[in-house]
């Protein structure tokens, strides 16, 4: 009941989506794996029961370095099957290839108004010693919260889902947000939102992703048969290039001729 209103306060309900990461993981005889449901994962933060109304759903268990374009459908579509029922979506996910996912949700589901939060941890929550509790219950405050689209909350930071990049493996501050703001911080349980992304009432749902995309990264001295090669293996091939665009022209170094020629084939660059 609320004291001022005298209205019967609802919780908020949240959907947890378990997909594996160190966060779930158990010491094994071959090292850290998988292994705790998002139930197990709650019961170890009590107080997110306090916070709103959890309903869990696996996915998956792995390690994130084993996730694929089809596992990211997966999630977008669990989402989308659920989204009107709850208020937000917490998802549990290694924080290897996070930020990847996060980028690949941010274009499945556009505009969303309701906050969609990938988390995980770099120590498990089976540790005593454990960034998983406290990135946990952030995660369910900004699910619970005016925040809006997907993001990634990690170690009291909360990213947008297009600007996160692991840039740390060890450190608490695995992530960071590139070229843009954080939207909002926590500490010790309370959100200071900055920005706050735009929305839709609905959002905007994608199901198909191509997969058919490389990435090359250029060094110095790269070789232009690399290029030549991903060019005829894929659809598109983004080209991670020096400064603001600059590719190689000394003569013989072959990168303009394999580009014109690719777009005279009208292959897409
Ligand atoms: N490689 C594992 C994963 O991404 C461990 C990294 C982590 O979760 O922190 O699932």
């Amino acid at each position: 009941m609320c004291l001022y209103c005298g209205q019967e306060a609802t919780m908020k309900k949240v959907l947890m989506l378990g997909t594996g990461g160190t966060i779930a993981s158990e010491v094994t005889p071959s090292g850290l794996a998988p292994a705790l449901t998002s139930a197990e994962l709650l019961r170890c933060v009590p107080e997110i029961s306090s916070l709103c109304s959890v309903t869990c759903e696996e996915l998956f268990s792995i390690d994130s370095t084993n996730v694929t374009p089809a596992h990211w459908l997966t999630i977008a579509r669990a989402i989308r099957a659920h989204y009107e029922e709850y208020d937000g979506f917490v998802i549990a996910h290694g924080t290897d290839t996070m930020a990847y996912t996060a980028a690949a949700l941010s274009y499945l589901i556009q505009y969303s108004p309701k906050p969609i939060i990938l988390t995980g941890a770099q120590k498990p929550i089976v540790f005593e010693n454990t960034d998983s509790k406290t990135n946990l219950a952030d995660a369910f405050r900004c699910a619970v919260s005016d925040l809006r689209g997907v993001m990634i909350v990690f170690n009291g930071r909360v990213i947008l889902g297009t600007r996160a990049r692991k840039t740390r493996t060890v450190s608490l501050q695995a992530f960071s947000s590139i070229n843009y703001p954080e939207l909002a911080v926590l500490q010790n349980g309370f959100l200071m939102e900055y920005i706050r992304p735009s929305a839709l009432p609905a959002p905007v749902f994608y199901d198909k992703l191509g997969e058919r995309v490389a990435l090359m990264k250029m060094i110095p001295g790269a070789d232009c048969g690399m290029l030549s090669y991903l060019l005829e293996h894929n659809d598109a091939v983004i080209i991670e290039s020096f400064g603001v665009g600059g590719l190689p022209s000394y003569q013989g170094s072959g990168f303009e001729r394999v580009l014109r020629e690719a777009m005279e084939a009208e292959n897409t660059i």
